[in-house]
């Protein structure tokens, strides 16, 4: 066994998952929703086993794929993205992201990575070879040290990951954030990552920005983003990354040796998906604004302790008022005996050593959140 494989555990983010199934628990740790896709996605799902969509597409994503998403992202980002030389359709943005880490960086290179941040990262970087840098977003407004973000610069990094929505703190940077970081980048001669996957999910009046639509950035950020969570349809794997075409180049051989494509019959569907006009989006965003605050005021009348989050999906609760010193049995606890699952805090933070906090998530029925509320109140 590689010594690589004793650097870096399973996810806990799906480990949880598998303890929710053990203990019938109401799964708010693993951030999938509960309710179904636009029923037009599926009526096409559904005509698309007939059609001839069973064997490869091409390894860098079906033609009438990347063309639809060019021109859904090409408006979104405020210039012309080519959907020949300029995407990669990967499986999921779990491939995306490490399609990117691996082509720009070299075994010894620094990456830049914000605490807390998703778990993937650092494996991303540690099977790169590379080695994260981490620089801490503090809360409770989630911002961070100007001086800290360049002190990490001066170390040379090759990249810095930028997860914008944030997982698992639900911070949107704003402009002149993503300005000062992309001004670093260009300094220090240093590449963006991004992971936008929450891109659509953004509460008012907070919007999003994306990196490679700022100026002079286009050529350094390597956008990977997802349809998981726009479309409620995680378990279709459909990622991608947008780039210009040097770099989209490499990334293209990388991703064809890690998975050849992804699946061909469920691009196909997806087109329809990707050809959603701003109403989905507007009702998208309705929706998710809506469940937060449904979820946020039940805590609140528990008297839970939490972050509000101004993107994506997740809220973390600080559980520093209980008589516990680790969080991952915190979380075991509270699926056995409350019946709710929820991701320890350590996992997203730098060596794991915060461990005051637990993540939830509410991309759930009203129902299910109501009901895991309802065992929430047991606790007090
Ligand atoms: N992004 C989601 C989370 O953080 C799901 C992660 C995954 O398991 N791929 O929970």
């Amino acid at each position: 066994i590689s010594k690589r494989c004793g650097t870096f555990t399973d996810s806990v983010i799906r480990r949880m998952t598998r303890i929710c199934q053990k203990y019938n628990a109401v799964n708010l740790s693993q951030g999938f929703p509960d309710f179904d896709p636009p029923r037009e996605l599926l009526e096409r799902l559904s005509q698309v086993a007939y059609e001839d969509y069973h064997q490869y597409s091409i390894t860098w994503g079906a033609a009438n794929f990347r063309q639809a998403l060019a021109e859904k992202q090409s408006k979104l980002m405020g210039r012309k993205i080519s959907p020949e030389g300029e995407i990669v359709v990967t499986s999921g943005s779990t491939e995306a992201m490490m399609a990117a880490v691996l082509t720009v960086t070299n075994p010894g290179d620094k990456v830049v990575v914000f605490s807390p941040f998703y778990e993937n990262y650092a494996a991303d970087a540690i099977l790169s070879g590379a080695e994260p840098v981490y620089v801490n977003l503090i809360p409770p407004s989630f911002s961070f040290d100007k001086d800290e973000l360049e002190e990490a610069f001066r170390l040379h990094p090759k990249a810095i990951i930028l997860c914008n929505p944030s997982n698992p703190c639900g911070k949107v940077f704003t402009e002149d954030e993503l300005r000062y970081i992309g001004d670093l980048a260009v300094k220090y001669d240093v590449f963006v990552i991004t992971d936008e996957v929450y891109e659509h999910i953004v509460y008012s009046p907070n919007h999003h920005v994306y990196m490679a639509s700022l100026p002079g950035m286009w050529d350094r950020t390597i956008s990977c983003g997802s349809l998981s969570k726009t479309y409620s349809i995680t378990g279709w794997r459909l990622g991608y990354v947008i780039a210009p075409s040097f770099i989209i180049d490499n990334v293209r051989k990388v991703h064809d040796f890690l998975t050849v494509g992804a699946a061909a019959p469920l691009q196909e569907a997806a087109v329809t998906a990707l050809n959603f006009g701003n109403e989905y989006y507007e009702d998208l965003q309705d929706k998710y604004t809506h469940k937060r605050d449904l979820f946020l005021q039940g805590l609140d009348r528990i008297g839970l302790k939490h972050t509000v989050p101004q993107g994506a999906y997740y809220v973390l609760v600080d559980i520093s008022e209980f008589d516990y010193d680790d969080d991952l049995k915190f979380c075991e606890d509270l699926a056995s005996v409350v019946g709710v699952g929820a991701v320890p805090g350590s996992s997203f933070f730098k060596d794991g050593k915060v461990k005051q906090y637990i993540r939830l998530h509410f991309a759930k029925k009203d129902e299910t959140l109501i009901e895991a509320l309802d065992r929430l109140s047991s606790i007090r």
